[in-house]
């Protein structure tokens, strides 16, 4: 069984099960695939986007931040380093002195997370609205 995510001309979106992706083209064309909200059977696979950072899980932001979201999003982007998976060990090494505080951002699991918090690490979860997109990795030569 194969899960697709849909959504109809009506922009309605749902999933649907399907044996294997044939399954879906088949059921596609005879027009056997209905959106559950307002019956079209015109219909497309919605695009998947890889989950990666760990504040996709996050409450999402009420709609008040929502507006916000835009403007700390570039904030961050200009005023903070992206150090992506080495977030966790910066966040520790400003925390414990072991090197200079610099406002950073970037990834880490749920779980870092948490042992973050019981660390007493200050570092806050950014609720996808206001994560910016990270930036193209560079080749620092040293
Ligand atoms: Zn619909």
């Amino acid at each position: 069984m194969i899960r697709y995510s849909l959504a109809c001309v009506g922009e309605h979106e749902f999933e649907a099960w399907f044996s294997n992706s044939e399954a879906y083209d088949k059921q596609r064309k005879k027009r056997l695939v209905e959106c559950p909200v307002c019956g079209s059977t015109d219909v497309r696979k919605q695009i998947m986007a890889p989950s990666v950072r760990s504040s996709d899980k996050a409450v999402p932001a009420d709609v008040a931040a929502a507006k916000m979201a835009g403007e700390i999003r570039k904030h961050i982007a200009d005023t903070h380093d992206y150090v992506g998976d080495k977030f966790a060990d910066e966040a520790r090494a400003m925390y414990y002195g072991e090197t200079v505080h610099r406002p950073v951002w970037g990834e880490v699991t749920p779980e870092t997370a948490q042992e973050l918090v019981e660390e007493g690490v200050p570092a806050m979860p950014l609720p996808k609205p206001f994560a910016p997109d990270p930036p193209k990795r560079k080749n620092r030569a040293n």
